[in-house]
């Protein structure tokens, strides 16, 4: 057979692959609207309707005739350039297939159902700051994470199991070295860098501001940056995410409050990296696996390239101020783009992950990293959690926890049972360094943001990122966007570049 015509084995493939995608998609639909638009009160049903559509998803992927197909195409690909686009989706394909087969279909619906009621726990025990009302469901999530794990055997680690679930052969073996170096090069960065714990925070962005006004005025600025109002959505949701349901169809959230634009404007532009990706993957790979995210660590790259390289960079809040004195009039008189450069890196040790600082940001990664693989090794128990969390965090930032809410209780992954996820916020923080060192080599790059031309760096993106979706391995994708694999360095270094900027340390 040659490998210029398809197969018609690869033709059925495509077929039950492109229901599998549009499946995964409606799931997606279910979870957009449970954080935006569904009333509190139909929690558990929607639990029960994601539990049956995971079953659903299950029994097709580990059908034995989709194995069938992939056996038989075997011959086939065997001729084709390993790197061409079939072979990828054969290979990508074979490993969806043989990780789903390895878990019971019981299990993989109670690991959906309990994220759901996890999730509810969760919201409850948060809102009395008290731990112990979590402390069973969370119990719950930790049994079924090992018994997920046990699927697996053998490994060289059970927390591997749990992060290849997210960033697909990420080891703890890599992480480990790379978290405790970077932990160690930013402890000392924090203590240098950080204001006093009494010192007032800057205001700039604190209005108050109409909800209604930082609204227009967020929307103006993503679609400067490229959000595209006829394929895309954005609502306001307590928790942001961003979530793509189709070719044409991009669901991105932020939050409002009256007080704080900076927050509507960071997790807007946050969340519309992580929308980009997905826009900009090869229209070619639609309706199959190659057209999905490569991972939540190249994800969170893109988010973070956004909100943090572009956004809280000073070429770009030159635009950006005259945009938002345009459009909040009298809001900002008297500020220059050098205070609110000041204003929007400082740094503060503090409690809360998402409303961290750069600088900050990853410590609070590191500290939850620590405590789940000592959990996965039996190290720690779920009823010592609390204690080891408030030392973690007084170890690592030198602030005290007053409680729950403000500690152990404050991120939902661990409700949802997402355990083996949070290491990816700071992958993406390294990697987005990493890759805008080559951005900068690229292009004119600081000309363009000061000139609010977005165009070339959404360009860039698709073409060294974006488009490849899940063609390539997250680490054969960096190393070939950046010539070599994920480093602390670039991200230490833009750091302090930025701080000594920012009048917060002196060049070295
Ligand atoms: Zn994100």
């Amino acid at each position: 057979m040659s490998a210029t015509t398809e197969p018609t084995a690869l033709i059925s493939l495509r077929e039950r692959l492109a229901e599998l995608s549009d499946l995964g998609s409606i799931g997606s639909l279910l979870f957009w609207d449970q954080n935006t638009m569904m009333p509190p009160a139909a929690a558990p049903a929607r639990a029960e309707q994601a539990a049956t559509l995971e079953r659903i998803v299950h029994g097709r992927l580990t059908d034995p005739g989709l194995a069938d197909l992939l056996d038989a195409l075997e011959p086939w690909v065997a001729d084709l350039d390993p790197e061409s686009a079939e072979a990828r989706l054969l290979a990508v394909t074979r490993r969806d297939v043989e990780k789903a087969v390895r878990v019971p279909a019981d299990l993989a619906a109670e690991i959906t159902r309990a994220s759901a009621l996890g999730q509810q726990a969760w919201l409850e025990a948060r809102a009395s700051a008290d731990f112990t009302r979590f402390r069973d469901a969370f119990a719950r999530q930790v049994d079924l994470r090992h018994r997920y794990v046990a699927c697996f055997a053998p490994f060289e680690h059970p927390y591997d199991v749990l992060l290849d679930v997210f960033e697909p052969g990420l080891t703890v073996a890599e992480l480990r070295p790379l978290l405790e170096r970077l932990r160690e090069g930013l402890v000392p960065l924090v203590r240098a860098a950080a204001d006093p714990p009494d010192t007032p925070r800057h205001r700039l962005l604190d209005g108050p501001f109409e909800v209604e006004d930082q609204r227009r005025a967020v929307s103006l600025v993503l679609e400067a940056v490229g959000f595209d109002p006829d394929g895309w959505r954005l609502d306001p949701a307590p928790h942001p995410f961003a979530q793509s349901l189709a070719q044409g169809d991009i669901r991105i959230t932020t939050r409002y409050d009256r007080h704080d634009l900076g927050s509507a404007l960071y997790a807007g532009l946050h969340e519309f990296g992580h929308g980009l990706y997905e826009a900009q993957i090869d229209p070619a790979f639609k309706r199959t696996p190659l057209g999905e995210p490569v991972s939540l660590g190249i994800h969170e790259s893109q988010s973070r390239t956004w909100e943090n390289l572009v956004g809280r960079g000073r070429p770009f809040l030159g635009w950006l101020l005259g945009q938002l004195r345009e459009s909040l009039p009298g809001g900002f008189d008297g500020v220059g783009a050098d205070d609110l450069f000041r204003a929007v890196n400082a740094v503060r040790p503090s409690l809360i992950r998402v409303d961290a600082d750069e600088t900050t940001y990853n410590l609070h990664v590191v500290l939850r990293v620590e405590l789940e693989i000592a959990l996965m090794e039996g190290r720690l128990e779920v009823d010592d959690l609390p204690a080891a969390w408030n030392a973690a965090v007084e170890r690592l930032l030198g602030v005290s926890v007053p409680d729950d809410a403000q500690g152990v209780l404050q991120d939902v992954h661990w409700g949802a049972g997402m355990i083996g996820y949070f290491a990816t916020y700071t992958l993406g923080n390294l990697a987005a360094a990493q890759l805008w060192e080559r951005v900068r080599r690229d292009l004119d790059i600081d000309a363009q943001l000061a000139r609010g031309e977005f165009a070339p760096l959404r360009a860039w993106l698709a073409e060294h990122v974006h488009r490849h979706g899940r063609r390539y391995t997250p680490r054969e994708l960096l190393v070939r966007a950046t010539g070599g694999e994920l480093r602390i360095e670039p991200f230490l270094e833009y750091l302090e570049g930025k701080l000594v900027a920012a009048g917060r340390l002196r060049a070295a």
